[in-house]
């Protein structure tokens, strides 16, 4: 598949009409052992058009679980909003939160430890529609029916456990479970990292079409960008809970500005026969977020930094239509693709589009 071919409209990541779900300038702090302040998750903000698919990514620990249990409202934040359809849900109450859960879910990573295994599939499914009165019984066995061909399982699962689905189907029955009350939108924090790669195409594919034909916002999140640019009409890009780099996926990943950006897409394996990895390869682990590092959080571990990143922070700016990078020196690392091209060695056609993230 070429990159032009996923391209879905012309506007793919262009968009200006209102947010469906906006977090706006969230801060989440939790209490390190000692007392200290761990800030996992730093004024960021990421909106999600009705309908849009957003990718959330970044590597472990740069704050994307917080995001998303945060705005479930698993965390309370410390700062900012939670617009959905454009009410501030960040602090409701349960009560008042209840209509809202149901048009607003979750898929999680585990698909083992997120089914009761002592459940039948048919319970896990009915379980939000009775808690949301639903209707009758009937009308429930019907919606059950439904759901799991929609997620392309066979009719007989209704009466299976949990025990008896492989990973994948497992994460297909946490996919209906997510979609029993007709959600607007659905968050789905790494939704296949723990299934085998063979499977996570399927997942990735049937999170795509549901999304596609059910006009459903998607907010998906993933350590991995070859992966979240499938999927995504944009992009954000978190480090140590911050935003780096937002742009239409295409952008992101075929014009990185921010080097960390740059420097992820590296880690994206690209098979050279012969040749040896031409790879940025990110040096140590993440900073802690109780000590974050001064100006760039991202300076100790930077290609490209120089004194002025070491003091100054700098600010996430503007640089085109729905494109923002914070960077004082952004688009000045070379991307995977000229790395290669500085080699010397002739380039194929498939090599000058840049990488085929999608194999
Ligand atoms: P990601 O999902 O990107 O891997 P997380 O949001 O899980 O990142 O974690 C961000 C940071 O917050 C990490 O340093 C993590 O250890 C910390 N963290 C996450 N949840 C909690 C919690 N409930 N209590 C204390 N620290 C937490
Ligand atoms: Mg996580």
């Amino acid at each position: 598949m070429s990159a032009q071919a996923q391209t879905t409209t012309p506007e793919r990541g262009l968009r200006t009409d209102p947010f469906l779900l906006e977090a706006q300038d969230l801060k989440v702090t939790f209490r390190a052992p000692g007392g200290r302040k761990l800030h996992a998750v730093d004024t960021i903000s990421v909106g999600v058009r009705p309908g849009e698919t957003v990718g959330l990514v970044g590597e472990s620990g740069s704050g994307k679980s917080t995001v998303a249990r945060t705005i479930m409202r698993a965390y309370e934040p410390e700062g900012g909003h939670i617009f959905f359809e454009g009410k501030d849900i960040a602090h409701l109450n349960e009560r008042h939160l209840l209509p809202i859960r149901g048009k607003l879910q979750m898929v999680f990573q585990d698909p083992y430890s997120s089914l009761d295994p002592r459940w039948t599939i048919r319970r896990v499914l009915a379980e939000p529609l009775v808690a949301h009165n639903y209707g009758t019984r009937q009308k429930i066995n019907e919606r059950v029916d439904y759901l799991l061909k929609v997620v392309g399982l066979p009719a007989d699962s209704a009466q299976r456990l949990p025990s008896q689905f492989s990973g994948g189907q497992r994460q297909r029955i946490a996919v209906a479970r997510a979609l029993a009350l007709e959600p607007k939108m659905i968050i789905a924090d790494e939704p296949v990292s723990s299934l085998d790669v063979s499977i996570q195409a399927q997942i990735i594919n049937l999170l795509r079409d549901l999304q596609e034909r059910l006009k459903i916002g998607l907010l998906i999140i993933a350590h991995d960008l070859a992966l979240v640019h499938q999927i995504s009409d944009r992009i954000v890009v978190m480090y140590l809970g911050e935003e780096v780099e937002e742009g239409p996926a295409d952008e992101v990943v075929g014009r990185p500005q921010h080097p960390y950006t740059v420097a992820l897409l590296s880690a994206t394996p690209v098979p050279e026969p012969g040749g040896d990895n031409k790879r940025i390869v990110l040096t140590g682990d993440p900073p802690s977020p109780i000590y974050r590092p001064s100006g760039c959080r991202f300076h100790p571990r930077c290609p490209i930094a120089r004194d002025r990143c070491k003091t100054e922070k700098p600010p996430l700016k503007e640089i085109g239509q729905a494109r923002k990078v914070a960077c004082w020196y952004a688009g000045e690392m070379p991307a995977p693709r000229d790395l290669w091209a500085m080699q010397g060695k002739a380039l194929t056609a498939e090599e000058l589009a840049g990488p085929d993230l999608r194999s």
